[in-house]
């Protein structure tokens, strides 16, 4: 498994315990392979996360089957958020690794109901906008990810 040095490994893994039902959450759905429960310290009412109930750190080590799985779950609690809160819009939210804001290492997707003006901020930089890429940038930099 790859971790990043800062994370505590398994046995001290919160959503571990959680998956394993020694620690309480409040459950929206589960199945074999994932669950989705209400986020602790939510940004917004409706807040929510699905994890895998195995333990990946993150999508650098997920195996892809379980993320196939996460995929079309996510699309479910996506929906099932929209319709519950009906929001102007909902946030789908992966951090991967410490640099990335992760904070708990084990697989989560945040599902968040927004609504314009609300007090949570996730924006680009301001004035991203004003120059555009040079195209051979893009091309370069779009051949090395492909080839990574
Ligand atoms: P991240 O910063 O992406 O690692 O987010 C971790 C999320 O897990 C945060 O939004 C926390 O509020 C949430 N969290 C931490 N502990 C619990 C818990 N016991 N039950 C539910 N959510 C939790
Ligand atoms: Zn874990």
């Amino acid at each position: 498994m790859v971790y990043n040095r800062t994370m505590s490994e398994p046995a001290d893994c919160i959503f571990c315990k959680i998956a394993k039902g020694e620690i309480p959450s409040s459950l929206i759905f589960e199945d074999d392979v994932c669950m989705a429960f209400m986020d602790i310290f939510p940004v917004k009412a409706g807040h929510c996360l699905l994890i895998p109930k195995k333990h990946y750190t993150n999508m650098f080590d997920v195996d892809p089957e379980v993320v196939a799985h996460l995929g079309r779950r996510l699309a479910e609690l996506t929906r099932k958020v929209n319709a519950a809160f009906k929001p102007d819009g909902v946030l789908n939210i992966v951090a991967n690794g410490v640099g990335a804001g992760q904070e708990v290492p084990h697989l989560h997707i945040h599902v968040i109901p927004r609504n314009e003006g609300d007090e949570f901020r996730f924006q680009f930089p301001k004035n991203y906008r004003d120059e555009m890429a040079p195209r051979e940038d893009l091309d370069r930099l779009a051949r090395l990810i492909g080839e990574s």
